[in-house]
């Protein structure tokens, strides 16, 4: 069906925008079920004058792309459909769906399907051109609230390197606008993980945008480590996940033992779970081990709950009320706590109730999107992988760490038991898994100018540049 296209003046640059892209991706008649998700958010930023943030945010991000660098979207706007079409964050909060990239066909997919990133890959029916999956549905309340009025956060994350620029970027945008003071302005953050993607992509010439979501080799680092030809005796964990972001610490790789994920959806519930508080130990857990519950019913993000809530018949506001107040322990209006008691099983109620925060799912998704593009390039690039994990994370250690990473698989196994007790040490985890598949860290010879390289038979190798004041833009060069 066709929407009618709006034609107010004041308000045609965002229209215009997200109509164009919404055209571009679904087809010159954009499907009723999309048009509706657009015109709610856009009716709410409208009328509450939210508009400036998302374009503002937009140029950014395509400036950026235009100098070669991704930004990635964390915040609460990371689930609007607005800045999705925009191009300011990956998100799709669409239900999952296929869409056709040569005739733009559309095919929802069923209630059972938790994300568009874990459908198989399908030609598509009527033109045979590649379909893309998509989706993850996620409710617009939960960014713009139940009354849509809730002020848009966006904080853009952005390479080390490319801090500045962004921010003089926005300073230039923001210089000759007045701004509500009500409405927060968009911030920039530097981050580790969009420093490692611009290194992966410029040494491996394989953008991150366009690794699949859905690969089985590379999904199986999260349960174990074949794929990687290494044992789990060889590098003391039974995933393949160090160096992986928000999945390699030792309390999360214990999450995926038990658990197994499988696909894209699983692992973002991993992702809710790990960064909630009261979700796992003495919940989901439990249930988990006792053959009671399984990863997919646990109950894992906020969005989740809310639609939760409302296919067990709670009308949507009620279930964000109930939502929101996971969000900060909050307690919920006594008329809300009867519903909830009369509509859901005993089970989800005293899951719900042993949670005091719940993880947003765009945050989750986000988390997973980075964690999957990390692991595909561990999996087909090792050397690049540990060579850009490297020039990135030991900025942050001392000589000291390095140097326990020169050594032999077995002295840094023996290493690692010695100080365990001290914490966390992904860069030596690392070093040791990287034995373990043939390749080394060594002394760089003093001439070079750089301290250390990876090196190893099969690969070849790679120095690794240090970043002081992480400003070093130098990229590392295959030798
Ligand atoms: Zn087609």
């Amino acid at each position: 069906m066709m929407m009618p296209y709006p034609s107010n003046q004041d308000h045609a640059p965002i229209r215009e925008c997200c109509y164009n892209a919404a055209r571009k991706r679904y087809g010159d008649e954009v499907p009723e079920a999309v048009a509706s998700r657009l015109e709610e958010e856009l009716q709410h930023i409208l009328r509450n004058g939210f508009t400036e943030p998302y374009m503002i945010a937009a140029r950014i991000v395509d400036k950026a792309a235009a100098d070669g660098y991704m930004m990635a979207m964390r915040g609460s706007v990371g689930s609007s459909f607005v800045a999705y079409l925009l191009g300011i964050t990956e998100i799709n909060p669409l239900p999952p769906h296929y869409r056709c990239q040569e005739c733009s066909r559309i095919e929802w997919a069923g209630d059972d399907v938790a994300s568009g990133f874990d459908l198989p890959n399908l030609l598509c029916s009527a033109c045979g051109g590649e379909f893309v999956g998509d989706g993850h549905r996620i409710p617009y309340q939960m960014f713009l609230g139940v009354d849509g009025n809730t002020p848009p956060n966006i904080d853009l994350y952005a390479a080390w390197e490319y801090e500045e620029h962004a921010k003089n970027e926005l300073e230039f945008h923001m210089s000759n606008r007045v701004w509500k003071r009500t409405i927060p302005v968009p911030d920039i953050i530097p981050h580790n993980d969009e420093s490692i993607m611009k290194r992966l992509h410029a040494l491996t010439g394989v953008n991150p945008r366009s690794i699949p979501m859905n690969d089985r080799a590379v999904l199986s680092l999260f349960r174990s480590t074949d794929a990687l030809n290494v044992t789990p005796e060889q590098i003391m964990s039974e995933t393949g996940t160090y160096g992986i972001p928000e999945m390699g610490i030792g309390c999360v790789r214990d999450m995926l033992r038990l658990t197994q994920p499988a696909s894209f959806s699983d692992l973002v519930q991993i992702s809710g779970l790990s960064h909630g508080s009261g979700t796992w130990e003495g919940n989901a857990r439990e249930r988990i081990q006792a053959g009671t519950g399984t990863l997919r019913t646990s109950l894992a993000c906020r969005d989740q709950l809310m639609m939760e809530l409302i296919q067990y018949g709670m009308d949507s506001e009620s279930a964000y009320a109930v939502t929101a107040s996971k969000r900060k322990d909050l307690p919920v209006s006594e008329s809300i706590e009867a519903m909830l008691q009369s509509k859901v099983p005993a089970w989800y109620l005293e899951s719900y109730r042993k949670i005091e925060y719940l993880f947003p799912k765009w945050f989750a998704v986000s988390y997973v999107i980075s964690a999957v593009r990390n692991a595909f390039y561990k999996l087909h690039y090792p050397l690049e992988f540990y060579a850009a994990y490297f020039s990135v994370y030991s900025v942050h250690n001392d000589d000291a760490d390095m140097e326990l990473c020169t050594q032999e698989g077995d002295a840094i196994r023996k290493s690692l038991e010695e100080i365990q007790h001290e914490g966390y040490h992904p860069l030596l985890e690392l070093a040791l898994e990287m034995n373990s598949r043939g390749l080394r860290v060594k002394k760089a010879p003093s001439s070079t100018g750089d301290r250390y390289r990876i090196e190893s038979d099969a690969y070849g190798s790679l120095e690794i540049p240090f970043m002081p004041n992480q400003q070093g833009s130098r990229l590392i060069s295959r030798e």
